[in-house]
């Protein structure tokens, strides 16, 4: 994972994860700067070295849409979720990881970010058709439209460990 490198906005806010030489290049334009390096050195390529980046800050901000454009499939709600059962903790392999509507379709429950979220199967056979209430289950965490784009549409939050402190869960 050392050849990515999460940016942040000018406001912290994490935007996007982008190759290392990416960030060398936005680095040597001075549009941005090191937040966290790793103890190594990078060569430029036109003889400059510096310290390899993990995390760098945009220098000036960049307006993000309040309402950007995010599908709601299998990748980005298990992205959101952090491939983890939001009924019992678990984090099985992603194809122990199914999509749970927490109000069944069946009986009218949207596809929306409020009512889908990552169950492992176990949990989901648990719950059948009913709601989480009459299956008495409950969920870790009330599900919502993620705030950050770039990290559910990539789907790595499974960066270095030093990307978790700029990413918000
Ligand atoms: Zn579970």
């Amino acid at each position: 994972m050392l050849g990515e490198v999460l940016v942040l906005n000018a406001s912290f806010e994490p935007l996007n994860i982008v190759p290392v030489r990416r960030a060398v290049v936005l680095l040597l334009k001075e549009k941005a700067e090191v937040v966290e390096a790793a103890q190594r050195r990078i060569h430029s390529g036109n003889g400059l070295a510096l310290d390899w980046p993990l995390v760098i800050r945009l220098v000036y901000f960049v307006k993000i849409p309040a309402q950007f454009p995010l599908p709601l499939n299998r990748r980005t709600v298990m992205a959101r979720d952090q491939y983890t059962c939001q009924y019992c903790g678990i984090q099985p392999s992603k194809a122990g990881l199914t999509l749970d509507h927490i109000v069944p379709r069946a009986r009218g429950g949207k596809s929306d970010w409020k009512n889908v979220v990552s169950a492992c199967i176990p949990c989901n056979q648990r719950k059948g058709g009913h709601t989480p209430q009459e299956a008495g289950m409950s969920l870790l965490s009330r599900p919502d439209r993620p705030r950050y784009a770039a990290v559910v549409l990539l789907g790595r939050v499974q960066g270095p460990t030093v990307w978790r402190k700029y990413i918000p869960h």
